[in-house]
């Protein structure tokens, strides 16, 4: 017990550190993209400085750091949640589905579930699987595609690209959060009918 405490401290400490960098190297770009919005253009004969030094540096430091953080963030949480979910229930009908040992075995033990009394979310699932990977592989070549644009000096076409990423995670997480929603309500429903 002692030791998960100062372990999460030493995390603390790492994290805010992090945190700063990221600000230090995170508000330089948005700044200059505001500024490039009040003032319409930027002379050209300092145009490729300003944008090296306020955005270029900036983001070769801030996206790695903000993966890795991100990264390390979502781990903790998952670790974390893990406890939890090792007791998890049905997303659909709440009953008490089997326990797994380790993180990786939680689907296996979830399946016979969702395979047999809830099919069509079962395969939902899967199918969201697919969009994802597809989704995921275009994102990669769309930040590829916005790193581009920003060693062109392209700055604003650039930031458009990078919106792609929260843009899609958001899009993806409500319309899930809103069919989950829909498979409840379907299920309530379907047990009025015909209690079992
Ligand atoms: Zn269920």
């Amino acid at each position: 017990m002692k030791r998960f405490s100062v372990e999460s401290g030493q995390h603390l400490k790492r994290l805010s550190r992090a945190t700063l960098i990221l600000l230090a190297t995170g508000i330089p770009p948005l700044g200059f993209t505001v500024a490039l919005f009040v003032l319409g253009s930027i002379p050209d004969n300092v145009a490729p400085y300003l944008t090296v030094a306020f955005v270029l540096v900036p983001m070769i430091v801030f996206l790695p750091l903000f993966a890795i953080t991100g990264y390390k963030y979502s781990m903790r949480r998952a670790r974390e949640r893990f406890a939890k979910l090792k007791n998890a229930s049905c997303i659909i009908c709440g009953e008490h589905l089997p326990d797994a040992v380790r993180l990786r075995d939680l689907r296996r033990t979830q399946r016979p579930h969702y395979e047999t009394v809830h099919p069509e979310v079962w395969r939902w699932g899967e199918r969201w699987k697919k969009i994802n990977i597809l989704g995921g592989t275009v994102g990669i070549f769309i930040v590829g595609l916005a790193t581009y644009q920003l060693a062109r000096e392209n700055a604003l076409q650039s930031i458009l690209f990078y919106a792609y990423v929260p843009a899609y995670i958001l899009a993806v997480y409500l319309s899930q959060k809103r069919e989950i929603e829909r498979f409840r309500s379907r299920w309530k429903s379907q047990l009025s009918e015909n209690p079992r």
